[in-house]
């Protein structure tokens, strides 16, 4: 497969003038290839190319924006299948699930945001002081510092782009150093489309170029999807100059399972969604926490769902899990089941598996307490924690406790219970019955220290615009 190394600035395809950086196959521990990272320099030229465009770019109307995104999301589409490719060799997904599940999501989100672009409203204008009409504008913020992480590499890449072009920004988007190839071609394939300087792409470390990017003063908001740690660097940095800033962060996703619930059902969901990705994924359903009366029947059905989960090669015939994105990552992973296995049940896996590649088995920790490191800590690896809740009250006041806000879910059957349960949890989002489906028109929302702001849906477009008041005054 051709791979395409080059970065994006001012609407020319450049080789990084930095440091090269290896690109490893999580699959086999192979470098696929080096790719040389953007110079100071380069980072510099992206963020006045960005500055420079943002001043007729900011001015397109709404239509003609919408037409570069749905633009976009064609050429995307004609090459959906390189792309999926490259996502699957880069990040070691399954093909099944690069081709299938994360390649239409990604496309469809440039498509929803070519409608919101021309869905913006506001209060109605009017007199609201006699003798003067008001107005309400919401204009575009200007450039963008965009920051990708590797998980989802070209899907996070198009959250990260899609809204602020609807929105009228010019965008500077750094993907992960570990993951870049989907995003470089895609930025290979968008040019041409947007007019130059409007979409930058540069590749590099995030202590070095990310940094450059965030603390640039032509940087009018930023917007990162990555660690907390990553996070506070950007409220950091803007704080330094008073910037917009949107972040999405980590999670603990509670999964809180009462005596009511099907329970082959959350057994599915866990085998499918919490190992999904191989469990690199901020929503993951990785925290279930069950009703008492029904505990022992909930451990043994995930137990023996989560035991049957065919992990292997990218490319291998069934394969449903792949391998972790890094050895660091994996020995991150193992770090956390090493610590827990002395106080809790380790029901299914708890080891690395042997041979090249960065592979861990599939885990489910029982009888782990609410208050366990395992429990309360984001591992973003193929481990699943299950413990105890007595009531309603309780399992609100330990899924509340933590210090995420992202992702949760409630399994009952009883209406009255989804509705106090999902009204009082302190998450972005909260399912029923179900885990992790997601669809462009709904925000991928953050509370606490998840997040600030949404991915998706037309409340994306806020952390892009700034609400503006014009007044007339006609005597
Ligand atoms: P990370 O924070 O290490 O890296 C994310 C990105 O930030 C990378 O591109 C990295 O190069 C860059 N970066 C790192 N330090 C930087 C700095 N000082 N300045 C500027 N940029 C910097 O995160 P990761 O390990 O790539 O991703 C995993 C994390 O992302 C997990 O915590 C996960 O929960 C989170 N995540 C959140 C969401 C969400 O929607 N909330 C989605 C996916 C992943």
């Amino acid at each position: 497969m051709e791979i395409q190394t080059k970065q994006l600035i001012n609407g020319e395809l450049v080789t990084g003038e930095g440091e090269a950086i290896a690109v490893i196959n999580p699959a086999d521990g192979s470098e696929i290839c080096a790719i040389n990272a953007a110079s100071t320099n380069q980072t510099d030229a992206a963020m006045a190319a960005a500055h420079e465009a943002s001043q007729t770019f900011g001015e397109t109307i709404p239509a003609e924006r919408a037409e570069i995104l749905n633009a976009i999301a064609d050429t995307l589409q004609d090459n959906a299948e390189e792309l999926a490719a490259l996502e699957s060799l880069d990040a070691g997904k399954p093909w099944p699930s690069a081709l299938e599940d994360e390649t239409p999501l990604t496309i469809d989100t440039f498509r929803f945001f070519a409608g919101a672009a021309r869905t913006q409203s506001a209060v109605k204008a009017g007199e609201y002081v006699a003798g003067h009409t008001s107005m309400i504008r919401r204009d575009p913020v200007g450039p963008v510092a965009a920051i990708a992480p590797w998980n989802y590499p070209l899907m996070m890449a198009a959250w990260k782009l899609a809204a602020p072009i609807a929105a009228g920004c010019t965008v500077t988007l750094k993907p992960a150093q570990l993951t870049p190839l989907s995003t470089l071609r895609a930025a290979e394939l968008i040019n041409g489309i947007v007019p130059k300087g409007v979409i930058n792409v540069l590749h590099g470390r995030g202590s070095q170029i990310g940094d450059q990017m965030i603390n640039d003063p032509r940087a009018e908001a930023i917007t990162i999807t990555g660690s907390n740690r990553t996070g506070a660097e950007a409220m950091k940095a803007a704080a330094k100059q008073i910037r917009h800033v949107h972040l999405e962060l980590g999670g603990k996703a509670p999964v809180i399972v009462f005596e009511d619930a099907d329970i082959d059902a959350v057994a599915e969901t866990v085998r499918y969604g919490s190992f999904f990705n191989a469990g690199q994924d901020c929503a993951q359903p990785c925290r279930i926490m069950v009703a008492d009366a029904i505990y022992d029947k909930v451990v043994a059905a995930i137990a023996e769902q989560v035991s049957q989960i065919k992990v292997g090669a990218p490319r291998a015939e069934g394969t449903e899990m792949g391998p972790i994105i890094s050895a660091a990552q994996r020995d991150t992973v193992a770090g956390f089941v090493d610590r827990a296995r002395g106080s809790c049940d380790v029901v299914v896996g708890g080891s690395a598996i042997d041979g090249p590649g960065f592979f861990y088995e599939p885990t489910v920790l029982a009888n782990v307490d609410n208050a366990a490191e395992a429990a309360t800590t984001e591992i973003f690896g193929p481990v699943v924690t299950i413990s105890r809740f007595s009531d309603e009250e309780e399992a609100l006041k330990i899924a509340n406790g933590g210090p995420f806000g992202l992702a949760s879910s409630v399994w009952t059957n009883n209406t009255g219970r989804a509705m106090r349960m999902s009204s009082k949890l302190r998450y972005g989002f909260t399912w029923v019955n179900t885990h992790g489906v997601a669809t462009p028109e709904m925000p991928w929302a953050a509370m606490k220290s998840s997040g600030t702001g949404c991915d998706m849906s037309v409340y994306a477009l806020d952390a892009y615009t700034a609400v503006r008041h014009v007044m007339i005054a006609h005597g």
